[in-house]
């Protein structure tokens, strides 16, 4: 009914009504990736280097192991990093207009217990001594906005067109969702909180809703919408568990999240350059062998030889890097992004959301500069794609570059008619495996992992052993292996959680 309504503003606009929109794919380093994959031949290593720890993916899980070793005073380390530039889902790019982010754009403002979070937004000036948060990177008002019915609503929650029985059942879900908040099993990270209802994991959210008859279609979207942004994934893919950990783990806080122009590049940018001395870029690992009590890598540049070894990289690259391993039992969502060049910015918020859109429509990276105004802006589109990994992945790669600019302005034009002769650039992110999803029985999954993967001095690392891909997760995840790394070194005594 409501695509009926919307469509027609977009018959006539046809690429006749768009000027000479620039741009193009960007990074596509699925091909170093396959290629390793597939076996292929490189060139002979140059030389053999050693380092005690290697640190294996520079995203934020492995930067948050280099940060936490050298807080230990440890830097006999290097830090591997496949691409030219560091920062894995929390990279970033600039323009002539501003700094932008290719995936990762916000954290929530840290609850109590993530004590690591707040450390590091600590020394990065984001929380001062008094537990106070940085204004100045916390998100500016207005924050979201939803186009709903035709016309923009501040927030999210859908509100125009909503009946009664519609705001009573979201009361009703948001009464049950801090019930299952005060069992004390959804933290950030989740590894702080209480033994998970593995019951929960057993069902899909959507399940759940049905069962607890909750079935008012704007609570379904909203719900469905949690699901899409954190996991790429629609309710009926999600665990129950995680869905719902969407909602309770936050603490409900006028303030925040924080948010930069560049999104979680901010953070990257920092954690890189406190151990640029021990990091190396564009270098793949494709090779990790046990070699008596020593570890051997083979790397698309040179060998190294190590002690030990934080493999911070996704999962299911490892069994193609190291000898006997079964492949993880994850599922990945496909994600594409792009960030637009708007000639003539309009008025936006920072988080602009278009209901019943497959995306989950755009962030204006101009949003957190402290310019009163600008004579362009830089939008960053966001399209998870939900629906069979598998499908969806060869539909992201099979189709051109017209295609996916064509797709992304008209899902775009349903709430901006006529954007398209406003957009002078739009560069494209496709992420074939961008994060893990954490379908029904992740939980069980991501301990399977563990134990299959449990070497003498050899960690797994990444967001993705823990199966919620967030920042919160990442960071505790590298900063466990850390430990564990220089405990199984003999270099601290005990094993205490940080
Ligand atoms: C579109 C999108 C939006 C997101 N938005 C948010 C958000 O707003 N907030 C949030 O908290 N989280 C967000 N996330 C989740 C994000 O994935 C995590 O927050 C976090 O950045 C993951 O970090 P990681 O280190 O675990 O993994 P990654 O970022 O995936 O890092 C892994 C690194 O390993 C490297 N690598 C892979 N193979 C090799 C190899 N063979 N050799 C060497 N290096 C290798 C990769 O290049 C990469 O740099 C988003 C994710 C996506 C895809």
């Amino acid at each position: 009914m409501r695509r009926r309504h919307l469509f027609p503003a977009l018959i006539g606009l046809t690429a006749k009504s768009e000027g000479n929109i620039q741009g193009g794919f960007v990074f596509e380093s699925q091909n170093e990736g396959h290629k390793i994959r597939d076996g292929a031949v490189y060139r002979p290593p140059a030389g053999t280097r050693r380092a005690k720890v290697v640190i294996i993916g520079g995203g934020i899980a492995g930067l948050s192991a280099a940060w936490w070793l050298r807080k230990q005073g440890f830097t006999d380390f290097l830090l591997l990093e496949g691409e030219s530039d560091i920062g894995g889902n929390a990279r970033w790019g600039q323009n002539e207009i501003c700094a932008y982010p290719w995936a990762a754009h916000y954290v929530p403002a840290p609850n109590p217990e993530s004590t690591l979070v707040r450390e590091l937004f600590t020394e990065l000036g984001l929380i001062d001594a008094a537990g106070a948060l940085n204004e100045r990177w916390l998100c500016h008002s207005p924050q979201e906005r939803l186009y709903l019915h035709g016309r923009w609503q501040w927030g999210l929650d859908p509100d125009a067109g909503t009946t009664k029985t519609d705001r009573e059942q979201r009361r009703i879900f948001h009464e049950r969702v801090a019930d299952l908040a005060a069992t004390g099993q959804f933290k950030l990270p989740m590894a702080l909180g209480r033994a998970p209802d593995a019951r929960l994991d057993q069902q899909t959210m959507r399940d759940w809703l049905t069962a607890q008859k909750l079935t008012s279609p704007y609570l379904a979207w909203e719900v469905d919408y949690g699901c899409r942004d954190d996991y790429g994934a629609s309710s009926s893919e999600t665990s129950a568990w995680a869905g719902l950990h969407y909602h309770a783990a936050r603490q409900h806080s006028e303030k925040g999240p924080f948010t930069w122009p560049e999104g979680n590049g901010w953070i990257a940018r920092r954690l890189a350059e406190q151990v640029k001395a021990q990091t190396v870029p564009g270098v793949w690992i494709r090779r990790v062998e046990q070699v008596g009590t020593r570890w051997h890598l083979r790397t698309t540049g040179f060998n190294v030889e190590t002690e030990a070894v934080i493999y911070a990289a996704p999962s299911f690259v490892l069994p193609y890097l190291m000898e006997g391993l079964p492949k993880p039992r994850f599922e990945y969502s496909p994600w594409l992004t792009a960030n637009l060049v708007i000639e003539q910015p309009m008025e936006t918020a920072w988080d602009n959301v278009i209901y019943d859109s497959p995306s989950l429509g755009y962030v204006d990276a101009t949003h957190q500069t402290l310019a009163s105004r600008h004579d362009r802006a830089v939008w960053t589109y966001y399209l998870p794609l939900v629906g069979d990994p598998l499908t969806q992945r060869r539909r992201l790669q099979s189709q051109d570059f017209n295609h996916w600019k064509d797709f992304i302005l008209r899902d775009l034009e349903r709430a901006h008619p006529g954007l398209r002769k406003n957009v002078s650039r739009i560069d494209i992110f496709r992420q074939g495996h961008a994060m893990r999803r954490p379908g029904k029985g992740f939980l069980a999954e991501s301990q399977n992992w563990q134990k299959a993967t449990e070497k003498p001095r050899f960690r797994v690392a990444n967001s993705d052993v823990s199966g919620l891909p967030l920042f919160e997760e990442a960071q505790y995840c590298g900063v466990e292996a850390a430990r564990f790394t220089l405990a199984a070194l003999g270099l601290i005594k005990k094993l205490d959680r940080p």
